[in-house]
């Protein structure tokens, strides 16, 4: 029987990310029935909002999704379509891994670790006012409960992925309550987990240390905006954002996208790098249980990438993001 999944396009390139993608799974011969549901500013007209209640019911039905990145107006208009999606369904995990692939350039060729970021609460809270017309507040909200699930989960998946160390990341020496909250539940957490190290740094401090010796380094827990800035930091370690893919992850649902975000900048001109969307589809495969396919694909990507002659703009090559997706249907 068919696997149902829901499919968001996306805007920008997304639309074409996401198609390259459905191309390359639909051809690993998994059987797979996309439902494909439109959110973000082209369905404000006809559904007044840009997170539309079907596509919700969509996911909710179908507990998988691929999804194309979805673009927020900066400043004003409406919330973002991610955060909502996220807060929403509560995908309170979001995983990026971080890997060099021989063939991409990149800073250092033997990085593989995992940032777990936190998903639902933070500075994403969506809790800002004015107050009289020149002060602002956005609000940090932080749970016990939402810092002890984010840490057992990456803790857990430590375990499961074979990773040895978690170093948890804040800034509790100043958000003393906060971040304080955060950095306890991982002290208290971490002694369940015997056979994996752990340690704490300070944001700044992991910023540093992520640059100069990231091969130190396997799952790295953070807030929401920490983890959110850290891991497209760590993508330029290894060729940038058209290359790193992510997980959100619930209970029981699960939506997978790229780190990466619409590109207005290129969207619309089959340049965008459809790379960061498959390894994410990769991601959903073995979710899926699906690991024979998800190592056909994984497979093809190696060898096209590691060949070096059939790159997409980004990565210094000139293939086009249908051209390079068909390159890796080839090899299936
Ligand atoms: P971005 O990630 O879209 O782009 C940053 C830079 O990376 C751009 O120069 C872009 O051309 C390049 N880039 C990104 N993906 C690429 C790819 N696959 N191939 C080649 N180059 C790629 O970030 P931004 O410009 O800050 O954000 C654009 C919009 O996307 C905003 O509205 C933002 O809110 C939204 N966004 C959405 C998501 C999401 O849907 N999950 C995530 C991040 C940003």
């Amino acid at each position: 029987m068919a696997l149902k999944v829901t499919l968001i396009p996306g805007d920008g390139i997304g639309l074409e990310v996401t198609s390259a993608t459905k191309d390359v799974i639909d051809a690993s011969g998994v059987d797979i029935e996309w439902e494909i549901v439109t959110a973000g500013s082209s369905v404000v007209p006809a559904y007044g909002a840009p997170l539309p209640q079907y596509v919700i019911e969509s996911i909710k039905k179908n507990k998988v999704a691929l999804k194309g990145p979805i673009t927020t107006p900066v400043g004003k208009g409406f919330r973002s379509v991610n955060v909502a999606l996220r807060q929403n369904l509560n995908l309170y995990a979001n995983v990026r891994p971080i890997k060099s692939y021989a063939g991409i350039p990149s800073l250092y060729d033997n990085v593989d670790l995992i940032i777990v970021r936190e998903n639902t609460e933070g500075l994403y809270s969506g809790v800002e006012h004015m107050v009289g017309n020149d002060a602002s507040e956005s609000i940090k909200i932080v749970t016990r409960k939402a810092c002890d699930r984010i840490i057992k989960f990456a803790f857990e998946y430590a375990k499961k992925e074979g990773y040895k160390k978690v170093t948890a990341v804040h800034k509790a020496n100043i958000l003393k309550l906060s971040d304080g909250m955060f950095l306890q539940s991982a002290i208290e957490s971490s002694k369940k987990y015997k056979d994996i190290q752990f340690q704490d740094m300070i944001v700044d401090a992991m910023s540093m240390k992520l640059i100069q010796q990231p091969q130190k380094y396997d799952i790295i827990v953070a807030p929401n905006l920490y983890g959110d800035i850290l891991s497209d930091m760590a993508a330029g370690l290894v060729g940038g954002l058209g290359v790193v893919p992510g997980a959100n992850i619930g209970d029981d649902i699960a939506v997978f996208e790229p780190v990466h975000g619409s590109a207005p900048d290129i969207a619309g001109k089959n340049i965008a790098n459809p790379t960061a969307t498959i390894l994410s589809g990769i991601m959903m495969l073995k979710y899926l249980g699906k690991y024979e396919e998800a190592e056909k694909i994984e497979t093809a990507l190696s060898e096209v990438i590691k060949e070096g002659k059939s790159l997409t703009q980004d990565l210094g090559g000139n293939l086009g993001t249908r051209e390079f997706a068909n390159e890796i249907i080839k090899r299936m």
